[in-house]
């Protein structure tokens, strides 16, 4: 199973192009897509999720046409969009048997059961009474990530579920996603580079509105074998490395101190070490490479 999009493109009213000629060819498995904010990534993911439509290109799931079917689309389809509100007063059990009766399991025995496992599945069988207005944003997503998981979907879109969740609820909120059927298609939205490390087999990288580099991220990480350097160095002298014309692609504190991590086919001089490239000084990499992203670099100080 494949979900393949072509040259997607979309313009807002206003004039802002969120989308531009995006494609991309999507499998079984956890595909992250990587991005800033205000790369785009809400609007793919709403696109796909039939919740607004393109002004040119495609979207395939095996036959169906996601753009012009989406009433197909729709019954396979498991969403937790970025801004998941909750009813308040309603508890977990009650919403989550009111969405299984919307997505068509008419069954009241199966349905009950269906609900059952999912709320053991999301570990809130125990809080299942409990009013969805009393629970944690930890826990908030993962009864979101039950609603999505109802009836089987073939096709699972989660928009930034990890944003505002604290370490120890990441955590469990990346074993939940990581139980998820390996025939399925998960699609993870994020800004956060570990999200996508620690979950993907597959992924893209998206700013401004295109795909920058799409592949495995071992095979991301890889390109930059053998190119970069990183150096401990004091704060006031970050300047005149820049100035000495060295490709700094990101520079951070670990531990109090400050490390710069240069690109380079040969070592900027003997100061510097060899450093293992890893998946966020990949995408670093490519921000920096582009200027408009450049500017709001996470990492630079
Ligand atoms: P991301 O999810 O990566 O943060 P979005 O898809 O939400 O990115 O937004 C992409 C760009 O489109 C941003 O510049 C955003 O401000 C703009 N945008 C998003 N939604 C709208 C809208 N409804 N009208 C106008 N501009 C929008």
């Amino acid at each position: 199973m494949q979900l393949v999009i072509k040259n997607l493109s979309k313009t807002y009213p206003n004039g802002k192009q969120a989308l531009h000629n995006v494609s991309l060819t999507i499998g079984t498995g956890m595909f992250g897509l990587l991005g800033q904010n205000g790369a785009g990534k809400s609007t793919l993911m709403r696109t796909i999720a039939t919740l607004q439509d393109a002004d040119s290109g495609s979207i395939f799931l095996e036959g169906i046409d996601v753009l012009k079917q989406p009433q197909e689309i729709r019954k396979i389809l498991g969403y937790l969009p970025q801004d998941f509100g909750v009813y308040q007063n309603v508890s977990a059990e009650e919403m989550l048997d009111h969405i299984a009766d919307m997505k068509g399991i008419g069954i009241r025995s199966e349905r009950t059961s269906a609900v059952a496992d999912l709320l053991k599945r999301v570990n809130l069988y125990d809080v299942r009474k409990k009013k969805l207005g009393s629970y944690s944003g930890g826990m908030k997503q993962r009864f979101g990530i039950a609603q999505a998981l109802l009836g089987n979907p073939k096709l699972i879109i989660v928009d930034e579920p990890t944003a505002g969740l604290d370490p120890l609820e990441r955590n469990r909120f990346y074993n939940l996603l990581s139980e998820i059927g390996e025939n399925t298609i998960v699609i993870l939205s994020t800004h956060i580079v570990e999200d996508v490390s620690t979950l993907c087999n597959d992924m893209a990288i998206i700013g401004n509105g295109e795909v920058l580099k799409a592949g495995k991220p071992a095979g991301i990480e890889n390109e930059l074998r053998g190119q970069l350097w990183e150096k401990e160095i004091s704060k006031p002298d970050l300047q005149a490395y820049l100035q000495r014309g060295l490709q700094v692609i990101s520079n951070r504190f670990h531990a109090g101190r400050l490390i710069i991590t240069v690109l380079s086919d040969i070592a900027p001089d003997e100061t510097f070490t060899p450093k293992t490239p890893s998946l966020e000084d990949a995408y670093f990499r490519l921000l920096s490479h582009n200027p408009l992203t450049h500017k709001n670099m996470p990492a630079h100080v």
